[in-house]
């Protein structure tokens, strides 16, 4: 298991990690397999998605605070209910396929780490299977 250690600077951001997931597969002795990509956290997730156009990051992030906006009728003390709700919806885990010592991924596609708690310290935690 290897870990990304990253540290957000907004509240809700999308973060890539593509370049530091495939550096952990390319150092890794594992050509083909699978690898996971998990983040410990209940404030946050890991999505996959266009990173081309970053108006298609800012326009998930809105939809996402439309659906679950930040302050609402909310029991949790915290204050961060909306956060651990949007964490739920995006998940918190992804499982790509390793081919050739590369991650399989679209064209467009990215992954991404999600905060929607920040700014804070993150760690995402990188698993490879042959
Ligand atoms: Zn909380």
């Amino acid at each position: 298991m290897q870990k990304i250690l990253l540290k957000s600077s907004k509240r809700s951001e999308l973060i890539e990690i593509t370049a530091q997931v495939q550096k952990i597969v390319s150092s890794s002795k594992i050509k083909n397999g699978i690898c996971t990509v998990f983040c410990p956290h209940t404030t946050a997730g890991i999505v996959i998605n266009e990173n081309a156009d970053p108006d298609v990051r800012a326009d998930i992030l809105k939809a996402l605070e439309g659906l679950v906006p930040q302050n609402a009728d909310y029991s949790h003390a915290e204050g961060n209910s909306d956060a651990h709700i949007k964490s739920v919806l995006v998940g918190n885990s992804k499982t790509l396929i390793v081919s050739d010592g590369k991650l399989e991924l679209g064209s467009w596609c990215g992954i991404f780490f999600v905060e929607f708690d920040g700014p804070r310290q993150r760690t995402i935690l990188v698993q490879l299977v042959e």
